[in-house]
């Protein structure tokens, strides 16, 4: 694709885009050009009524027989079977419940224990710090163990893997640079070794069609109010590989994981599959909204998601360099489109005070220390004129240098 040279260029992919008529189904407030759909994404407009139903209906009604009549009680499984197809999952294999970094802690401590002498955990040193701060809390459980940072300037996987190590935590899609690993290589790479492989797919579920199965994946984790549009606080995921679920024990072991939960007996006993990965009560009303969005998922085709995408960072890069050369951004994601995930990381010396500036006049994205502007590009409600228009007001901020106004430095508790 070239580079469209006006904004009636890109009016015109919007009106060729297959995902076009998904934007309605979405509340997106007037004058906002949303591109923080990777840390937030946006309301499904049947969010609100779905709530209303699991409130004056469910629990309003139906009172206590809800946890039959209305399936409260096998929603982490059934929502797990929803979710599945979009991680390249088969039934019985993923759960909603909980957050990442409790699903993580389970998944992590499962796989250490199926490897047995082997004292060795490799983490990401750029990974999302909840990821590091679950594995130095569940390793810290564990006598003895050693841990291996891996980045891209420093270390590499060839570099750490050998015999000793046992699990592997990496992230799919980098948080900040938008960095893609290539899953069925990595994990083939790890498994030559003996050890197993969690992925963190919070940055690409939902964001790009991903193949836990095809690439003969272990475990992942993935939070669903990102690209998912699950609303903030929604339940996130884990997905056991099938062939490791009657071998993989988790140690938060509730009785919503035992395999008769309502027999209330002395002893723990795992049920069969993956619903021991469960622990305690799910937080019901938060899978309320996360229904509304898997309605518009079964909708979308993965590799239509995938090619509108892609589509749409090639334009935000090509856009930036021409529209704002020389005024001080430089490109912190990979140049080479199948390197990354749906989001462009903007360098600058200004990056905050520029990026609360984009705010300001509705463009929003966020900020990630040290020094990124982050813009997300969410395919089922984002437009090619929404790029284009981002950057003309980035191109406005820049040259104005309206960002160095005073009120922009404050910084916030959430940046
Ligand atoms: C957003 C994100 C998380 C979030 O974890 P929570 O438990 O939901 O707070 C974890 N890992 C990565 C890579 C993330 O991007």
């Amino acid at each position: 694709m070239t580079t469209p040279t006006t904004r009636d260029d890109c009016a015109q992919l919007d009106a060729a885009d297959p995902l076009n008529t998904l934007r309605d189904e979405f509340v997106l407030p007037d004058g906002v050009i949303y591109l923080d759909g990777n840390s937030l994404g946006a309301p499904p407009r049947a969010a609100r009524s779905r709530v209303l139903v699991m409130v004056d209906d469910e629990w309003g009604e139906g009172l206590i027989r809800s946890w039959n009549t209305a399936g409260w009680f096998d929603k982490p499984t059934a929502l797990g079977d929803r979710l599945a197809p979009l991680i390249g999952a088969g039934r019985g294999e993923v759960v909603v419940c909980d957050s990442t970094s409790i699903n993580l802690f389970k998944v992590f401590n499962a796989a250490l224990r199926m490897r047995p002498g082997r004292k060795v955990v490799v983490a990401e040193s750029a990974a999302f710090p909840t990821d590091l701060y679950v594995m130095e809390g569940a390793a810290g459980l564990l006598e003895g163990y050693e841990r291996r940072l891996i980045s891209p300037g420093g270390p590499g996987l060839d570099d750490v893997l050998d015999e000793d190590v046992a699990v592997v935590v990496l992230s799919h899609v980098d948080y900040r640079t938008g960095l893609m690993h290539d899953m069925a290589a990595v994990t083939a790479q790890v498994h030559h070794h003996g050890a197993l492989v969690v992925w963190d797919l919070c940055h690409s579920a939902g964001a790009l069609p991903v193949r836990l199965n095809d690439c003969a994946a272990d475990f992942a984790v993935g939070c669903t109010y990102k690209y998912l549009n699950g609303g903030p606080g929604s339940p996130a995921f884990a997905f056991v590989a099938t062939r490791h679920q009657n071998d993989a024990h988790q140690p938060l072991s509730g009785w919503h994981g035992h395999a008769d939960p309502f027999a209330f007996i002395t002893d723990y006993k795992p049920a069969p599959g993956i619903s021991r990965f469960r622990s305690g009560t799910p937080q019901l009303l938060s899978y309320a909204p996360l229904e509304a969005s898997l309605d518009i998922w079964e909708r979308a085709d993965l590799a239509q998601v995938r090619a509108k995408s892609e589509a749409l960072t090639n334009l935000f890069v090509d856009l930036v360099e021409r529209e704002c050369a020389g005024l001080g951004l430089s490109i912190a994601s990979p140049r080479r489109v199948e390197q990354r995930g749906s989001q462009i990381a903007l360098r600058h010396a200004g990056s905050y005070p520029v990026m609360q500036a984009l705010i300001d006049r509705g463009v929003i994205g966020d900020f990630r220390a040290p020094d990124l502007m982050r813009f997300g590009f969410t395919p089922l409600y984002l437009r090619f004129v929404d790029v284009w228009d981002a950057v003309q007001v980035l191109r406005e901020v820049l040259v104005s240098e309206a960002w160095r106004d005073d009120r922009y430095t404050h910084r916030s508790t959430v940046t």
